[in-house]
């Protein structure tokens, strides 16, 4: 039994203790969904973790798809054939996404499709903190947004009634606090699947600028039908005291934030609670600031309820002072806190200062603790043997291009390899941009995942212009950053038996790379000899380092109850401190004038034990020490 089947089997009524993510899985089994495509990415990964567990059992097809796009293209395939359908993704994803979306919004679903973006505000795990509500704006899409665990299962429905009603995709927006936030979840009836496989009507789907002329005007035509509707009912709440002089609009997890500050200021405000951005809720936010002075809008990112709030209040000749981003109370970046909002309400209803009673303050410094590669990580041994082999080439002014995955923290010391980074894949097309720029040695480095999903074609335009730089492909068999999901390179055991695994190496060989080779990255001579002999060649070199994620050999280990450590012989360490300044495995210490290493971090991968790291062998097998 696997540990989320408690999320399949559990009966209307019953409840469960759930992240927001794992309540959207639930929701996406009782909305009866036939198919589900994701590419992972955090903050929304867990919600593809638990269907790629149950969704075999739960008679569900679901894909983890090379990209964002695909995952889209894959999910409206499913739709116009008459199957219901739910893709989900980070909300950066939502880039590489949004040139299938945008034509989507025009020719419309054949059945339901609902698509989630999760943003994260504060970019707790991004390189950006867009807000997607902008998108469903962008595309004339609905936009359904929940503030905490059973909204996100229970919207997820009423997204897709919206969706099978008025024949478009539905957007479902959470931040990474809603999709991360546990509580406790009633369980709701499971919809029975049709499955019944439709022909798409011919021509129907076919965006061409001839049909796309029609479209855009029956999706305006659409959309303000949906702002009739009475969808908002379901979506929209008001709480508190409707005779309040002051009244707040809030959404997501600026509502959460706000009734919790409410509660510790003991205040009795009027709340209108907004689960639907797009198309604004017009009616009853008019309704709302009629009846309130002065309304206070709390919202995450950018003032998107804000700016619709304003306009609306001229539109209907409102008199109402608006209060939020626009007039610089609210911050326009990162995540609301607990504390500046209770500051915020303070000021805006002048209580004056109190204690700090919210948030716990420490009255001590702690220490910075930067992001390090795990212990045992392969990635440790490829970005060593780079910058060994730029040292003994004397290339003096590299330039490094690195990309999105666990990898990029080779930008951290010891390594600093990271000149540049933008988004997924884009390390071949930066290297080989500044390959025709610079004279300088460009080495890109690419995950196997991130390669899949946005490097070949970078790779491909290098090779066609004849670039001068070295991809470095370091493939450890899986999605890593975002919780270890399969990706075509997967090998079957991990990705299942409904997949095939493609082959980087081929890939990079059909397109016309002429120096290829393929190490071992925890042999550090081999490593190093294959960069050196790539860096001396004139043209596209790739460098395949190969070696599964560290965490995946700690499983089985663990599994197999393998204990492998290493440790320090003080007797033979003398202190020359190049392990841990040039290598840095995270199991590693000083601890006086020599080195010690951690049992409980170090995962026994012996990388160490190479004299290119410790030159006097003082690392030793654990109870071998002395021994030699
Ligand atoms: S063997 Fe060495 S490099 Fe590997 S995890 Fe242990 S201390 Fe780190
Ligand atoms: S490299 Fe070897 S000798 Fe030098 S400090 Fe580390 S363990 Fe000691």
């Amino acid at each position: 039994m696997s540990s989320y089947d408690s999320i399949l089997k559990a009966k209307p009524g019953d409840r469960l203790f759930l992240l927001g993510n794992e309540a959207i899985a639930r929701g996406v089994i009782e909305a009866g969904v036939d198919v589900a495509t994701t590419y992972p990415g955090t903050p929304s990964s867990e919600v593809g973790d638990v269907l790629f567990e149950i969704a075999g059992k739960a008679g569900l097809k679901f894909e983890f798809s090379v990209n964002e796009k695909v995952a889209v293209e894959s999910a409206f395939a499913a739709s116009i054939s008459g199957l219901r359908s739910f893709v989900f993704m980070k909300h950066v994803g939502m880039n590489v996404a949004a040139d299938a979306i945008m034509s989507i919004a025009y020719t419309g679903t054949g059945a339901p499709m609902v698509i989630m973006t999760a943003d994260d505000p504060s970019m707790f795990s991004s390189q950006n903190e867009q807000d997607n509500r902008i998108y469903a704006q962008l595309a004339h899409l609905p936009l359904i947004e929940p503030s905490n665990p059973q909204e996100a299962k229970d919207f997820l429905k009423i997204a897709f009634m919206i969706s099978e009603r008025e024949g478009l995709p539905v957007m479902f927006r959470t931040t990474t606090r809603t999709s991360h936030m546990r509580s406790s979840v009633v369980m709701g009836e499971i919809q029975e699947r049709h499955r019944e496989n439709i022909p798409a009507p011919p021509g129907k789907y076919v965006a061409l600028p001839s049909n796309s002329y029609r479209y855009k005007e029956a999706l305006i035509s659409r959309m303000e039908k949906i702002s009739g509707e009475n969808y908002q009912d379901l979506l929209v709440t008001r709480i508190g005291n409707p005779e309040s002089m002051h009244g707040i609009i809030a959404s997501g997890e600026a509502f959460n934030i706000m009734m919790d500050s409410m509660k510790k200021l003991g205040l009795d405000i009027e709340v209108l609670k907004l689960g639907i951005i797009n198309p604004f809720p017009e009616k009853m936010v008019a309704e709302f600031m009629q009846k309130h002075p002065t309304v206070i809008v709390a919202e995450e990112v950018d003032p998107v309820i804000e700016t619709a709030c304003r306009s609306l209040a001229q539109k209907k000749g409102l008199s109402v002072n608006i209060t939020g981003k626009l007039d610089g109370v609210f911050p326009m970046s990162h995540e609301l806190s607990p504390n500046s909002v209770d500051k915020i309400l303070r000021e805006i209803l002048a209580l004056g200062r109190k204690e700090q009673t919210g948030t716990s303050q420490l009255s001590m410094d702690v220490p910075a603790r930067p992001p390090v590669l795990c212990p045992g990580c392969p990635h440790r041994g490829t970005y060593f043997a780079v910058k060994r082999a730029v040292k003994m080439l004397r290339i003096s002014d590299p330039v490094y291009s690195s990309d999105i995955g666990c990898y990029s923290l080779g930008d951290y010391d010891p390594f600093d390899e990271a000149t540049v980074m933008l988004s997924m894949g884009s390390s071949v097309g930066v290297a080989s941009g500044l390959t025709a720029a610079t004279d300088r040695r460009a080495i890109a480095f690419i995950g196997d995942s991130t390669f899949f999903h946005g490097g070949i074609p970078g790779l491909i335009n290098a090779v066609h212009n004849k670039s001068r730089l070295l991809l470095v492909i370091m493939d450890n068999d899986i999605t890593a950053m975002t919780g270890r999901q399969p990706n075509p390179g997967t090998p079957l055991f991990l990705a299942g038996p409904s997949t095939r695994e493609v082959s980087i190496e081929d890939v990079v060989r059909s397109a016309g790379v002429d120096f290829l080779k393929v190490v071992d990255p925890y042999d550090l001579k081999e490593t190093l000899t294959a960069v050196m002999d790539a860096l001396r060649h004139d043209g596209v070199s790739v460098i395949i380092a190969k070696r599964e994620c560290a965490l995946i050999r700690d499983n089985r280990n663990r599994k197999l109850g393998v204990e492998v450590r290493f440790m320090v012989n003080p007797d033979k360490c003398t202190g020359c401190m190049n392990c841990v300044t040039n290598f840095a495995c995270p199991a590693m210490s000083v601890s006086g004038n020599k080195v010690v290493i951690d049992p409980n971090i170090c995962d026994g991968c012996s990388v160490c034990t190479q004299p290119y790291v410790c030159p006097f062998h003082a690392i030793e097998l654990e109870g071998d020490a002395g021994a030699a």
